[in-house]
């Protein structure tokens, strides 16, 4: 019971052992990680990263709302370092580096299907069956613990109130998220079980593999970001991010007197990853 109390106290928020160094780079990729298309320098910096993060045996762990294979896809598109652990789809699922490459993270698994009671992707699935709007996405897009349709844009709030009305009605323990696709003016409707982010599955990570929360510098640049970013590791938003975010993170953390924890970096995307491992002492 103390056990379970103490690991429940830390997935809220820790206090930060400051004497404790830090040795795992946990990142978002789009926006943060990745550099920009119009950014040389990003690129450079994206090698030096990567070599001083290998040099001194750091640990990497990638955030995401991608899904697995897009982000094996990016590693190879963009040259990114091979990450010990990537938490995929917002937060739904984790893998773990193998020798042969990245496997699902049976643990983390495990754990979700506890936290839902047992109920399935295809209960979910069935239970929102009869709303004609929604377009199932691939099957890249669809995990054990995640549903995902597009629709029409302009259709996505009124969608997400008959969901959360359907999923209630039904007692089903998943939440549902809608957002609109900048790039194509899609409709994006994901359900997950109900708290699960990619600060969820960080924290949880955080406490249940081979490092310690305190070890953690996580750097991110968007609303998805936020969680992780207050939630008690040390923290990197880059140049980039949304200036609104950054205040929010900022005023977050003095009302908590962690002001220290977290960096506002100048420069964008990768650079700014850089320059917040050099403060933090991630990185010499
Ligand atoms: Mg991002």
């Amino acid at each position: 019971m103390e056990l379970i109390q103490s690991i429940f106290t830390r997935m809220n928020f820790f206090n930060l052992q400051t004497e404790i160094a830090p040795r795992v780079l946990a990142t978002d990729l789009d926006g943060t990680l990745i550099p920009l298309s119009d950014c040389a320098e990003n690129r450079v910096d994206l090698e030096t990263l990567k070599d001083g993060l290998s040099r001194d045996g750091k640990e990497i762990v990638f955030s995401t709302g991608r899904h697995f294979e897009s982000v094996l896809e990016a590693i190879s598109e963009f040259r990114l370092p091979r990450p010990n652990w990537l938490i995929c789809d917002v937060g739904a699922s984790v893998y773990c580096a193998g020798e042969g490459g990245h496997t699902l993270y049976e643990p983390y698994l495990n754990h979700l299907t506890e936290k839902v009671g047992g109920v399935t992707r295809e209960q979910v699935v069935e239970a929102v069956s009869e709303l004609t709007e929604l377009e199932s996405q691939g099957p890249e897009s669809q995990g054990s613990f995640k549903v995902s349709y597009f629709s029409k844009a302009s259709r996505v709030d009124e969608l997400v109130a008959v969901i959360e009305q359907i999923l209630a009605d039904r007692d089903l323990p998943f939440s549902v998220i809608g957002s609109v696709d900048p790039f194509n003016n899609n409709g994006l409707i994901d359900l997950l079980p109900a708290g699960v982010s990619k600060a969820y599955a960080l924290k949880w990570l955080a406490t249940h593999a081979d490092f310690q929360p305190e070890e953690v510098v996580f750097a991110g640049d968007s609303g998805n970001d936020y969680a992780a970013l207050v939630a008690g590791f040390r923290s990197i938003a880059v140049g980039n991010a949304d200036p609104s975010l950054v205040r929010r993170v900022q005023n977050e953390l003095a009302d908590k007197g962690a002001s220290s924890l977290f960096y506002a970096a100048k420069a964008r995307a990768t650079s700014g990853v850089l320059e917040g491992c050099r403060h933090f002492g991630l990185l010499a």
